[in-house]
């Protein structure tokens, strides 16, 4: 008779599901769409996870991004150490704020003014209603695929967890809401002249992720982003990048200096929190100036600007801000996109692998993925053979086909040579079907 015996984290899991919905505080966690239960995480050190079965993983999730110097940095845990040890939360201002939103100003070209938030939600609905304040206008486009945290009014064809569990919308947004959201295809300007033709002078914002990360990750075709701000000049309507997740990660300038394109409004979070919860939203002075107190338009945070979050975010940025840690960054997520790219080909399975800058996604197959409808082309099927088997060999991607892998400076040559070594294996599990 044989015992089937439980991992510690499956028992956690099973735990867990009876008081927490899902067993997770964030969807694409509850691994749904790859089967199995998630491993539940002791410590991270550097580019590894170790979970409470003692099992290590090369970690390419970081958190979903925020993670750019790697679990347990020394220099942020010090930050967040010496700043607990003087307290967690004032309620008053700090000069950690000040600080931050200085090195935030002087790294992106748009941004004369920042506020910062708890999360890149609080962003994104932050920065749009000031969008709607400073046009008068109510309409928003956002783009099919594109994920810009729950908010009501931005989970219309959302990416990340919606698409990862296939949701076309979320029950519980008012018809109302939903109806001032418009969605074009991504890299489809044809189609977002369309809307501004449809709508004149209705239109507040157009937000976009200047690089699409929610979907997989879909880079901008040339010319694409620049349309968007012709479109939106020629219609007195702002343009919105939102940078939570290309911010600090495409370039340390932000996906607005790599693409040379400059949004009014910028929403920002992950990397400038060092792993902590952390948004912000920033750009032209006259818009931030609308925000109270300065002007009418409201928007608070019992935590906004929390000094344990600030210290870490500033940390980070400083050890990123270094000579040479970019590029060597930059240098060592090329060797992993290649070297996957080579070992899918060898095993003869159907890959498109791309980066920008820090960020990357391999999609299972032969279509060129430039939006969402052909992202979703992905055998879904092989990228979940594909995860398992790079999980099973101590590789821990996203859980879902629709997400990022992000590197840290943490990445040594040892970390890519060990996943490269699994993928080769895991490409040719995943091309049996
Ligand atoms: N915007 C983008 C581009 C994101 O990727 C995310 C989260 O993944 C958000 C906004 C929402 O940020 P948060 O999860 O911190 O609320």
């Amino acid at each position: 008779m044989s015992v089937e015996t439980k991992t510690r984290s499956e028992e956690l899991f099973a735990e867990a599901q009876g008081i927490i919905p899902g067993g997770v505080n964030s969807p694409v966690r509850a691994f749904r769409a790859v089967g199995g239960a998630p491993r539940f995480i002791a410590r991270g050190a550097g580019a590894y996870l170790y979970d409470v079965d003692d099992r290590q993983y090369v970690d390419y999730v970081l958190s979903y991004g925020p993670l750019v110097l790697g679990h347990a940095h020394p220099e942020v845990v010090a930050a967040i150490t010496q700043q607990a040890m003087r307290g967690t939360s004032y309620g008053a201002p700090t000069e950690l704020e000040t600080r931050l939103a200085q090195m935030v100003i002087a790294a992106l070209p748009s941004v004369e003014m920042v506020r910062f938030v708890n999360s890149g939600t609080e962003a994104t609905m932050s920065v749009l209603r000031l969008a709607r304040a400073a046009t008068g206008r109510t309409k928003i486009i956002k783009f099919d695929g594109g994920y810009h945290g729950h908010a009501d009014f931005l989970l219309s064809r959302a990416g990340s967890g919606v698409a990862t569990l296939g949701l076309p919308d979320s029950p519980g947004v008012p018809a109302a809401t939903a109806a001032d959201t418009l969605t074009a295809p991504y890299n489809d300007p044809d189609a977002v002249r369309a809307l501004f033709a449809e709508n004149e002078g209705e239109i507040a914002a157009i937000i976009v992720e200047p690089v699409a990360g929610n979907m997989g990750m879909v880079p901008p075709e040339p010319g694409f982003l620049q349309a968007l701000r012709d479109v939106c000049d020629a219609a007195g309507s702002l343009l919105v990048f939102d940078e939570v997740m290309t911010g600090w990660r495409v370039h340390p300038g932000g996906a607005q200096t790599l693409y040379g394109v400059t949004p009014d409004l910028t929403a920002l979070g992950k990397v400038i929190g060092g792993g902590l919860p952390v948004g912000g939203y920033g750009g032209r002075r006259d818009l931030m100036g609308m925000m109270a107190p300065s002007g009418p338009v409201y928007q608070a945070g019992t935590l906004s600007g929390n000094p344990l979050a600030m210290a870490a975010g500033i940390a980070t940025l400083e050890a990123l801000g270094r000579p040479g840690v970019w590029d060597a960054l930059d240098a060592q997520t090329e060797k992993l996109v290649s070297g996957m790219g080579a070992a899918a080909q060898a095993a003869g399975v159907p890959y498109h692998g791309g980066r920008v800058g820090t960020m990357f996604c391999g999609f299972f197959t032969d279509a060129r993925v430039r939006d969402y409808a052909t992202a979703k082309t992905s055998d879904t099927a092989m990228f979940r053979r594909f995860f398992h088997a790079m999980l099973d060999r101590g590789v821990y991607l996203a859980p879902s086909q629709f997400e990022a892998g992000f590197l840290s400076t943490a990445h040594d040559d040892a970390a890519i040579t060990q996943t490269l070594a699994a993928a080769r294996e895991a490409f040719a599990v995943a091309a049996q079907a």
